[in-house]
């Protein structure tokens, strides 16, 4: 069974779909217009209900059939990112600033397809939770969901996701068992020192060079702290402080994110972040804070029911477009809360269209569409395999 043929005839209204999610991105819990959008297609499309409220802008639609008490979940991501888009695109951003720079469009129009499908046609024994999550960027919308409730009030053997995945060609199927992606942090840093006048640097005491030496230490946590064969990352992305030429400021704020998979090493770089940066600041005369916020845990897909993600990925794609995936990623997905709680498993859906397409996150990166019916076959797949008709 390649794309179910009945979902490749809403292509076309899965494209429109999500290129009006594309022009209309909302930040993580602020998914107002998309969740009312969400709604109202899975009204139209009569599904047996839509269970709202949960993580604010959370939506799950249950589609039910037969006798059967078994359940599964497929879960979509809605929000965007705060980024100014440049794709040029006729369905551009039209919210400066904000923009769907990671596919959360396209996963959910693909979803969207899913349940079209689904509800119409039913060829399946049991129920379906089709779940529209907020807030995967910031702000850990997939724990809030859990904390909500997710799995108590929508009780199912197995939950799934997928992320489009622009490195790798159109249509092809990335799986792995075990470890996918990492468990990520941000931090802050703040560095006070005392401002002065730039030619008297003497009676000041200049956070500008405490925190360049900061960035450059924090570098060894990695090299020389955390074992070479765990692997783990600590970027500093924004450094702010000071806008004269002549003048020292006062203080310096810092920005980033740190991702590793054991959650020892996790603690190794949080503790060696907090001796870095107080040491060094102390150092020099200055004072630092650091503030440390854990977003996502590691994505671990179990094993069984990854074998079972793949079939349905090799009943829609074929064994050359189903891979095994040659290691983890150092992306991080919040899916893991909902892996900590429930079986199930995470794929990566390729949608690169060839040469040098811009990567997720990128101000220029735009959902691949030819991937739509894809997408939606494979969320199809899983619930037809899994939850059969007995003849
Ligand atoms: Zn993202
Ligand atoms: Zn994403």
């Amino acid at each position: 069974m390649p794309i179910i043929n009945r979902i490749a005839a809403f292509h076309e209204d899965m494209t429109a779909w999500r290129q009006d999610l594309h022009a209309n991105p909302e930040l993580s819990m602020q998914e107002v217009r998309t969740s009312t959008m969400v709604k109202e297609k899975l009204a139209s499309f009569g599904v047996d209900e839509i269970i709202t409220g949960m993580a604010t802008h959370g939506v799950v639609a249950v589609i039910r059939n037969g006798t059967s008490d078994r359940a599964i979940g497929l879960r979509a991501d809605m929000d965007a990112l705060p980024i100014h888009e440049e794709t040029g695109l006729p369905y551009a951003s039209r919210t400066p600033g904000v923009m769907h720079a990671c596919g959360h469009d396209g996963h959910t129009a693909m979803l969207l397809g899913a349940a079209k499908y689904l509800a119409e046609t039913r060829n399946f024994d049991g129920t379906v939770y089709l779940i529209f999550q907020p807030a995967e960027e910031f702000e850990a919308g997939a724990d809030k969901m859990v904390k909500d409730g997710l799995f108590a009030r929508c009780p199912m053997e197995r939950v799934y996701g997928l992320h489009n995945w622009p490195e790798a060609k159109a249509g092809t199927f990335l799986w792995r068992t075990g470890p996918v992606m990492a468990a990520v942090a941000f931090f802050d840093i703040t560095v006070t020192g005392r401002g002065s006048h730039g030619a008297q640097p003497n009676h000041g005491i200049d956070p500008i060079v405490v925190s360049s030496q900061i960035v450059t230490a924090l570098q060894t946590i990695v090299s020389r702290n955390i074992e070479p064969i765990e692997g783990g990352v600590v970027s500093v992305g924004s450094i702010s402080g000071g806008d004269a030429y002549n003048i020292l400021p006062e203080r310096v704020t810092m920005k980033g994110t740190a991702r590793w998979y054991r959650p020892e090493v996790g603690d190794q770089i949080e503790s060696g972040m907090r001796r870095l940066v107080n040491g060094i600041a102390e150092s020099f005369g200055a004072s630092a804070e650091l503030n440390f916020f854990r977003h996502a845990p590691a994505t671990v897909n179990d094993a069984d029911a990854t074998t079972l993600a793949a079939n349905a990925a090799l009943a829609v794609a074929g064994s050359e477009r189903v891979q095994l995936m040659r290691s983890p990623t150092m992306g991080g997905e919040d899916f893991a809360y909902m892996l900590e709680a429930k079986q199930g498993a995470y794929l990566m859906l390729g949608s690169g269209r060839g040469g040098n397409d811009p990567l997720l996150h990128h101000p220029r990166y735009d959902f691949n569409d030819e991937i739509l019916p894809v997408g939606a076959s494979w969320w199809a797949s899983l619930v037809e395999q899994q939850l059969a008709k007995t003849a």
